[in-house]
């Protein structure tokens, strides 16, 4: 580095002989070609440089050495590459037995081995860390080593799902210095095999889309907008799309790509502006992070040490060096409360910490103004001790409740998410089996009975491996050798937890779930209330109970046998009020029927209908076109009905007669008669209009046609 701990450094070689050699005459330790293998490596610090090139003595010097486990291996097992070590060799061999294909250390495949070998074993210990592929962060870079192994496969013939099999020789290879790989194996196989499958459709997919795009694009290169379109409409990932173009041997622009995506980032920052908009007034010089003192006291006092102001909102923001207000972390939101003293009071309604580690309080003057806000003031920071009575019992029942969909649904559970306010709590897990009301009920339940037994919560601080060791779910916590609180829950929960806490569980006093449903592939979301907002649930639910048996005149107790009762009593009244009608309907249509003016077209009898009627809608109207149609055979059928100061008509011609009369092109020139539209095919057409009285001309429109078709002969 430029400056900072410095010193000499020692490499040291392992010579596989001449015969390894590339020959050339200045061929040594650090030659690109296979003689020599660095494996080991020591560096000495004893000098501090200085940015001005100086070097100063240590005063604590050391020795960093580092061995690469892998070289190591391969020297003393004396093999071609690191691949034929007990280290890899396993995962090898199981390829080939899954591939049925042969590898040797310098077959043309071997890269593509070597390829799934290497990445199946970060796979297996990034899913162990509870890494879940996702579009973002470290969820992201798993996604990308899954994809990459599984091009590789598709290298060696696989055509369904793998790794999923092939993680089971890492595991085995692995586990009796990491245990957690095999506790966690079929959770890891699950993921691994959702996620290739998931993949393998995208990429069977995106191998058509990008062959539909070479027929539009020259051969050479895929412009930067194309391959954009690919990733961003199409969701295939730039890595996909450069081994589908390196397979058809084309280049890909990805200058222009990226221009394209600084772009696209550009607006969306525009957009947020989170940052952007927080002006600062004053902050304490050398101010590291603000002390959180409020897992045991809700009020403390402190100094002022930055003020900030939000640009649009008339909000202010206050950081003081130590603080009992919680910050919006780990699904858990931020505290509200009070921030005073002589001069100045802020009512805080939210909490949050930046990426420094300083606490902000957002609120608003109540008392005094911002010229009062002096660096160094002391204030009293009090936290409305209500509010966080409710967020830290929704936080106590989500850990229950994690606690029960693991009894209930099985130790895979894992947490993918949560909301912890004081009005609900929210909880989104990664789940293999589907929920159904059952197994919500009996979740519910355990909830509620631990919630009866009135267990201790208790919280502990430890270092993350003690707390591992001892049980305690680790999600989304920080790095080995920190200190973590654990969060005990009576002697059957344990997990590591930042957040706020009640003391015991009796404190939630009622749990209910009031939602649950699927959010994607295997992940589930509950939604719940407890304490007050669960009581005024039940409350209300029991209000609309009685409502309904109010409205329906029905005692409370035979509410369900009733409801049932009156369904019946509906569909039979359905059922004869449709008998009633289709006897009305026939009736009608018989009496048209017989009414129907005759003409004599070709020599053959033709009959024309052509009334206003008085029916509920025009699908009745349908009804009895139809029944008219099928007694008189060669028919023109002209039915309007009123409704809303509207003409509603339609217009039915049998099968024989559509040669001569075509109803859509009929209704379409004539439907301007009543100011309306209308058409449809040749047998049947509809339409409305606005003039009901104009409705009689219609039907004389058609009279006329038929009586000219009558002098005529076709
Ligand atoms: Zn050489
Ligand atoms: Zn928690």
């Amino acid at each position: 580095g430029d400056s900072g701990p410095c010193g000499p450094c020692s490499e040291i070689y392992i010579d596989f002989g001449e015969e390894k050699s590339c020959g050339k005459p200045d061929c040594k330790p650090g030659c690109e070609c296979e003689r020599f293998l660095e494996f080991w490596n020591l560096v000495f610090p004893q000098y501090d440089m200085q940015p001005d090139g100086k070097l100063l003595p240590l005063k604590r010097r050391g020795v960093d050495t580092g061995m690469g486990l892998e070289r190591i291996a391969r020297i003393l097992q004396n093999t071609e590459t690191n691949y034929e070590t007990d280290l890899f060799y396993p995962i090898i061999k199981k390829i080939e037995e899954l591939s049925g294909q042969k590898y040797s250390p310098y077959s043309e495949n071997s890269g593509f081995f070597r390829i799934i070998a290497d990445h199946i074993r970060a796979i297996v210990f990034l899913l162990d860390e509870n890494i879940v592929p996702s579009n973002e962060g470290r969820g992201y870079v798993v996604r990308r080593i899954i994809r990459r192994a599984s091009l590789a496969g598709k290298n060696l013939g696989f055509r369904e799902p793998f790794l999923y099999k092939i993680s089971e020789s890492v595991i085995k290879t692995m586990k009796d210095v990491y245990p957690s790989v095999l506790e966690n194996k079929n959770y890891i196989e699950k993921i691994l095999y959702d996620e290739e499958e998931k993949f393998t459709y995208i990429i069977d997919s995106a191998n058509k889309i990008f062959e539909e795009t070479l027929k539009d694009i020259s051969k050479k290169m895929i412009p930067g907008d194309v391959a954009f379109k690919l990733y961003d409409t199409y969701g295939i990932p730039p890595d996909v799309i450069e081994d589908l173009a390196m397979g058809e041997n084309i280049k890909v622009d990805w200058n222009g790509f990226r221009k394209i995506m600084e772009e696209r980032k550009a607006i969306s920052r525009e957009k947020s502006a989170f940052s952007g908009n927080i002006e600062k007034i004053f902050e304490s010089e050398g101010i590291k992070e603000t002390e959180f003192v409020g897992y045991d006291n809700l009020e403390c006092e402190s100094e002022i040490a930055g003020l900030y102001k939000e640009k649009n909102k008339n909000l202010i923001r206050i950081v003081t060096k130590q603080t009992p207000f919680y910050p919006e972390k780990g699904g858990q939101i931020g505290d509200r409360g009070i921030i005073e003293n002589e001069e100045i009071k802020v009512r805080v309604y939210d909490t949050q910490i930046d990426e420094k580690g300083l606490i902000h309080h957002i609120g608003k003057l109540e008392k005094g103004n911002l010229e009062n806000i002096r660096e160094n003031m002391r204030v009293k920071l009090s936290v409305e001790p209500e509010f966080r009575k409710k967020v830290s019992i929704n936080h106590t029942a989500t850990h229950l409740l994690h606690y029960a969909l693991r009894e209930i649904l099985g130790k895979e559970v894992r947490q993918y998410g949560s909301y912890v306010g004081d009005d609900k709590l929210r909880f989104d897990f990664i789940c293999f089996s589907s929920l159904d009301d059952e197994k919500i009920k009996k979740i519910e339940r355990l909830v509620q009975n631990k919630i009866f037994e009135n267990s201790n919560v208790k919280v502990e601080e430890m270092s993350l491996e003690e707390a591992i060791k001892k049980g305690a779910i680790a999600l989304f916590v920080g790095k080995y050798g920190e200190n973590v609180r654990v969060v005990h829950t009576g002697d059957y929960h344990s997990e590591v937890c930042g957040g706020t806490h009640v003391k015991s569980t009796g404190e939630i006093c009622i749990f209910k779930i009031t939602n649950y449903s699927s959010i994607g592939r295997n992940l589930r979301r509950i939604e719940a209330f407890t304490y007050q907002n669960a009581y005024l649930y039940m409350e209300e639910l029991e209000e609309k109970m009685k409502k309904v048996c109010g409205e329906l005149g029905i005692p409370q107790d035979r509410l369900v046998k009733s409801v049932i009762n009156l369904k019946k009593e509906i569909e039979e009244k359905e059922k004869s009020l449709r008998k009633y009608k289709d006897l009305v309907i026939k009736d009608l249509s018989e009496r048209l029927s017989s009414e129907a003016l005759k003409f004599n077209i070709n020599g053959k009898e033709t009959h024309f209908v052509g009334r206003k009627i008085k029916v509920e809608n025009v699908e009745d109207m349908g009804f009895i076109s139809d029944k008219i149609v099928d007694t008189l055979k060669r028919v023109v059928v002209l039915l309007g009905m009123e409704k809303d100061k509207r003409i509603y008509f339609i217009m039915k011609v049998s099968e024989d007669l559509k040669e001569i009369f075509n109803a859509g092109k009929i209704i379409k020139e004539i439907s301007q008669i009543v100011d309306g539209k209308g058409g449809g095919n040749p047998v049947f057409a509809q339409g409305s209009g606005k003039e009901p009285s104009k409705f009689n001309d219609m039907i004389k429109n058609i009279k006329e046609r038929l009586e000219n078709a009558e002098k005529s002969r076709f």
